[in-house]
């Protein structure tokens, strides 16, 4: 496989939320980019500017951090050309995006969008997220940390010849960490993110990929989330190792009716946890990201005993928070 590790400058309204533009409230100013190969060589530049069409002054905290100011933007070309440029550099033959962190493939697909470009794709789009991978390798006991670019090229003594946060050096950073670990850690490369700016909107595009101590399922969009949870496919509870449609141990509940939690017990695999964030989209229909792994005695004992205390926390005030937990949720299925 190879990559194309990019990078992204945006800009925002100077005087406030209140006066951002709908569907724009970050512009991109910048996309700096490299190739990596599969053999880990860098490969062909991209760096350009763009000339801003909907926030004409520069917000004050960005103009610091990323030292630009609109004059140097002023004879750069629109986001458009820039955006169809890029993709043109970017080719044909199969490649997988890489990013420093989750924000940048959304921003791009949104960027698109509000100037009625086409989505680089209709579904949910895989990404190497540098950062996460960089966790994995090196913070293996914090695999959550989210270290700044600048931190992690000092960790690696990555040697520092350009200034960090502009677009093309902040991709060329990204591209020598990644390099180093396709060196030290390359089954990490397995380890995909997906942006979702674009679900599923049909079952042909949902998303099933078996990582290898879980398995996640993006689910096309629903109208409403009591449909969403009616769906069998969203509740069902799966054995992700034998296929097998596990009966549930605890029925999906939720503390904030937004991530719902549930516990199956396969008898050749052991207890599964099921975990699903319901995300929403900006035209108010929801869809469900759904984790299943296998999880030890002790995990599973903890979701029980949350379970039960929600139970009796319910007994206590009819008004605390119960899930709307639809009747065949715990169904044998
Ligand atoms: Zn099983």
């Amino acid at each position: 496989m190879n990559y194309v590790v990019f990078d992204l400058e945006w800009n925002q309204s100077n005087t406030g939320v209140s006066s951002r533009v709908e569907g724009l409230p970050f512009e991109i100013i910048e996309i700096g980019a490299i190739k990596v190969n599969a053999d880990g060589t860098l490969d062909a530049e991209f760096n350009e500017l763009i000339r801003p069409q909907v926030y004409r002054e520069m917000h004050r905290i960005t103009g610091k951090i990323v030292h630009l100011t609109m004059e140097e933007l002023k004879h750069s070309r629109t986001f458009p050309e820039v955006a169809t440029r890029f993709e043109m550099w970017c080719g044909t033959a199969p490649f997988l995006y890489c990013t420093w962190g989750t924000l940048d493939v959304m921003e791009l697909q949104r960027n698109r969008k509000y100037y009625d470009m086409m989505p680089l794709t209709e579904k949910p789009m895989p990404y190497l997220d540098v950062q996460k991978l960089f966790a994995l390798t090196y913070d293996a006991n914090e695999p959550r940390k989210r270290r700044a670019l600048q931190d992690a090229v000092d960790y690696l003594q990555i040697e520092k010849h350009v200034p960090f946060h502009r677009a093309f050096s902040d991709a060329y950073y990204t591209a020598k960490v990644l390099q180093e670990i396709m060196q030290v850690n390359p089954k990490v490369l397995s380890k995909v993110s997906y942006d979702v700016y674009y679900p599923p909107t049909s079952r042909e595009t949902e998303v099933k990929h078996q990582f290898d101590t879980y398995f996640k399922y993006i689910s096309r969009t629903f109208p409403g989330k009591h449909e969403l949870l009616n769906d069998k496919e969203v509740s069902s509870s799966k054995c992700y190792l034998c296929n097998r449609n596990l009966k549930k141990r605890v029925r999906w509940y939720t503390t904030n009716n937004r991530n719902y939690v549930c516990l199956a017990y396969c008898e050749v695999h052991g207890f599964l946890k099921g975990k699903i964030r319901v995300n929403k989209t900006a035209e108010g229909e929801v869809f469900a990201v759904k984790t299943t792994r296998l999880v030890d005695e002790e995990t599973a004992m903890e979701v029980e005993k949350k379970w039960e205390k929600l139970q009796a926390s319910k007994n206590k005030d009819e008004d605390s928070v119960i899930p709307e937990t639809p009747e065949n949720m715990d169904l044998q299925e």
